[in-house]
């Protein structure tokens, strides 16, 4: 049964209508971007161990998911407006994508310690507006299924994938943004 649904979401995600359309991404960070539940609860500075791991003074892991660089990196090249729209301690979200080396890639930071992502996605849909770019152009991927129902409650028109459930990882996403 649980496969069927899957299976269902991946034929929606994928319908024609929806490949290539998108021209902003918008993504969370904790456990959407990286495997920790959250960045403000851990002690910068942050160190460098691989290029997708960093730890912070305790020692404590911060890994990139799989495909992130290499998905946002082909994204960015193709004209893919990137956002960050994440409820967090800003200046530690900012040192550690910093840290790994993502920061320059994106072209909007929402990031704030409080977790109204409808008023944060209202920033990012004022930013599209001036640049030209449609509120259904966006496309909003983030873990939490409670953060998501907000968005789309303010923001119907936006296209949002919840991370793990819907959407099995990063290659997958490259997928659906870009034309096949
Ligand atoms: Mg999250």
């Amino acid at each position: 049964m649980e496969h069927i649904v899957e299976d269902k979401l991946n034929i929606w995600l994928r319908a024609p209508s929806l490949m290539g359309r998108f021209k902003l991404l918008a993504l969370d960070l904790d456990e959407t971007v990286w495997a920790h539940p959250d960045i403000s609860a851990t002690r910068p500075p942050y160190k460098r161990v691989s290029r997708d791991v960093i730890i912070d003074v305790h020692g404590e892991t911060i890994e990139l998911r799989r495909g992130v660089r290499e998905t946002l990196e082909e994204l960015k090249s193709r004209g893919v407006k990137l956002a960050v729209i994440s409820w967090n301690d800003r200046s530690k979200a900012l040192e550690a994508l910093e840290a790994l080396g993502l920061l320059e890639l994106f072209d909007v930071l929402v990031i704030e310690p409080h977790p109204h992502k409808d008023l944060m996605m209202s920033r990012i849909v004022e930013w599209c507006r001036e640049r030209g770019i449609r509120v259904s152009e966006v496309l909003y991927v983030d873990d939490s299924p409670l953060m998501m129902e907000v968005v789309k409650k303010a923001w119907p028109e936006v296209v949002g994938v919840v991370y793990g459930l819907e959407l099995k990882g990063f290659e997958e996403l490259r997928e659906i943004v870009l034309d096949p």
